[in-house]
Formats: structure tokens, C-alpha cells, sequence
């Protein structure tokens, strides 16, 4: 697959996409230059329309954009991102031009791993982790007792509360066990595979 850059006199739409968290971080544009110096370099180059010249995303701010995968969309004149961003995308300050509202679990993943290396005063999860393992799975198993209860209850706010405290305790369990949701992700891919009712587009290349 090659983009088409005809259609937008010499331009590419570019999307770029947190891999982790599913986060839309920004649009901007490439020239046939800047995808060269992307794909080559595997960090996001756009052209800049104002500047009217190359600009290496993060060349200023050091916020540069680790490319992990790539997909045209359907007519080959945009183009989707999937990146690791270096620090905030927006100039501004947030993660994302579009405004940081989003969150996924990965979102909570990236919470904890932040908590876990940067601890704070009195922080929950430095205590956690601190304690150790045993300490987390008790947690673990203590939380699922307490689905267990509200469901048996059939307090559906209650079975939120306490899914929501077991999915925190499990990031942290990963954490400390050095798994990763996307390797959770990839497995439940895999064993589902077959029953997906869409296919993955096959230009979404592995970097
Ligand atoms: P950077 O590429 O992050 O070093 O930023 C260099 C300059 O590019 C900034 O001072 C802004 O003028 C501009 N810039 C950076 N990121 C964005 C963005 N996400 N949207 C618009 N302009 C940006
Ligand atoms: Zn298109
Ligand atoms: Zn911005
Ligand atoms: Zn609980």
C-alpha cells in the first residue's frame, strides 16, 4: 500500500493514535519527504503548513512520536498512526489536541505505572507494592469476594464498585508481575480470533 499524496496537493492527512490507550492525540500532515523520514526513522516528521517546512514532531519540546504502527484508510489519502508518545502531543500541554477526556483501561494501566514509579506521599499504591506480592493478592481475592457478594445481592451499583476496585488491584498485580494489559489484550485476540465479526485490515504493519 502506497498513500496518495495527489489528492491533497502533495499532502497526507495524518492521524496519530496512542497504541496504548486508543487516545486520538493529534492531526497534522506529511509530505512524500516527511513519510520517508518517518518510516525510515520510525518517529512521526510532518510538514508543517505554517512554517512551510519539515518539522520532526517533538524537535523542540524532546515530546518526539515513536511510530508502532501505520494503516491507509480505505481511498490511500489518510493516515493512521499508532504511537508512543514521548510526553504531552499538544503544544499546550495535554495529551491529546482534542482534550484529554479520554480513558480506557489502559488509561488505568498507565495511571498505576505512573503511581508505581514516581510514588507519592501516602500513595495507596506505593503502600501495595511496598507490602508485596502476598499483600496484592490478598487484596485481589478479597475484592472478588466482594463481587461475589453483590451480585448474590443483586446490587448493580455495588457490582460496579467492586469490579472497579478488583480491575485496580489486578493492574497493580500486573504491574508487580511484569505483565502487560496488551499482552492480556493479545491473548484474548488470539483465543477470539476466529469469532471476530470484523477483520483487521492487513496494513496494519507490526514495527
Ligand atoms: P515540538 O514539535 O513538540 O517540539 O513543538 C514545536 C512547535 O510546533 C511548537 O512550539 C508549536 O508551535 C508546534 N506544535 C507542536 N505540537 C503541536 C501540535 N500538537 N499542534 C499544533 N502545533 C504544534
Ligand atoms: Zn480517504
Ligand atoms: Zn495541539
Ligand atoms: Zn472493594
Amino acid at each position: 500500500m502506497t498513500p496518495d499524496f495527489d489528492k491533497g496537493n502533495g499532502l497526507l492527512s495524518i492521524i496519530l493514535q496512542d497504541r496504548r490507550t486508543g487516545q486520538v492525540l493529534m492531526n497534522g500532515f506529511m509530505n512524500e519527504e516527511a513519510y520517508e523520514k518517518t518510516v525510515e526513522e520510525k518517529v512521526v516528521w510532518f510538514y508543517s503548513r505554517s512554517k512551510g517546512r519539515l518539522w520532526k514532531k517533538g524537535e523542540t519540546s524532546g515530546h518526539i512520536q515513536a511510530v508502532k504502527g501505520m494503516a491507509l484508510d480505505c481511498d490511500n489519502d489518510a493516515l493512521l498512526i499508532q504511537v508512543e508518545p514521548h510526553g504531552p502531543t499538544c503544544h499546550l500541554g495535554t495529551q491529546s489536541c482534542f482534550g484529554d477526556d479520554h480513558f480506557s483501561v489502559q488509561s488505568l494501566e498507565k495511571i498505576v505505572e505512573r503511581k508505581i514509579a514516581h510514588p507519592e506521599e501516602g500513595s495507596y499504591t506505593k503502600y501495595l507494592t511496598d507490602e508485596g506480592l502476598d499483600k496484592i493478592l490478598k487484596k485481589c481475592g478479597e475484592e472478588m469476594t466482594e463481587i461475589v457478594i453483590a451480585a448474590k445481592n443483586d446490587d448493580k451499583k455495588e457490582i460496579i464498585d467492586e469490579t472497579s476496585d478488583l480491575m485496580y488491584h489486578l493492574l497493580v498485580m500486573l504491574q508487580h508481575q511484569g505483565v502487560s494489559l496488551k499482552e492480556v489484550e493479545d491473548n484474548l485476540k488470539e483465543r477470539h480470533g476466529e469469532n471476530l465479526t470484523y477483520k483487521v485490515r492487513e496494513d496494519i504493519d507490526e514495527w
